[in-house]
């Protein structure tokens, strides 16, 4: 099983679990197991499940993941969400209200989040605190790979990045622009 790219803001991870392998589209959330590997990946980003992580717990978060990438979709077209994607990605940051907590370490204070609920509210809940972040922030910013194919979308900290990953996107675009040139 290979593991989805990570590393962007987390809504992005999320909407790129659904990928790109050279055989074609996949998905990396399709059982609990991708689901547990998933979020040890995204740690400390997201709360972080017992041993008992459930199928609920899945289906709870494709939802999630279809309803922001839809969001997403229509903003980076500049058009307007559908409004029950909006009320349910409100609904969703609603499930588990924020909290902070302050302590004092190190000489100095420090104030961790967090989010009160059971685990699948505060997964969920976070998740889309998490897209709404990025929604009302820099989704302006937000590409699309320009690998032919490539469904991947990250936020670029250099204005020339063009690829998810220059492994795997940029280096099949140079493989075949060369096979171009040598036909
Ligand atoms: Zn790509």
């Amino acid at each position: 099983m290979d593991l989805p790219l990570t590393g962007e803001p987390v809504a992005l991870d999320l909407l790129n679990t659904l990928g790109n392998s050279p055989d074609g589209p996949v998905d990396h959330l399709t059982t609990v197991d991708a689901l547990r590997a998933w979020l040890r990946a995204q740690a400390p980003r997201l709360p972080q499940p017992g041993a008992d992580l459930t199928d609920a717990d899945l289906v709870a978060v494709l939802d999630l993941r279809e309803i922001v990438g839809t969001v997403v979709d229509h903003l980076r077209r500049g058009a307007e969400p559908p409004a029950p994607a909006l009320r349910a990605l409100s609904g969703a940051d609603r499930l588990a209200p924020p909290y902070r907590t302050l302590s004092w370490e190190d000489n100095r204070l420090v104030v961790s989040a967090g989010r009160a609920g059971d685990y699948r509210s505060t997964l969920v809940a976070t998740l889309a605190g998490a897209a709404i972040d990025l929604l009302s922030g820099p989704i302006a910013s937000v590409r699309g790979c320009e690998g032919p194919g490539c469904r991947m979308l990250f936020l670029p900290a250099h204005p020339r990045r063009r690829w998810c990953s220059p492994e795997l996107c940029g280096n099949r675009v140079r493989v075949a622009r060369y096979y171009q040139r040598h036909k």
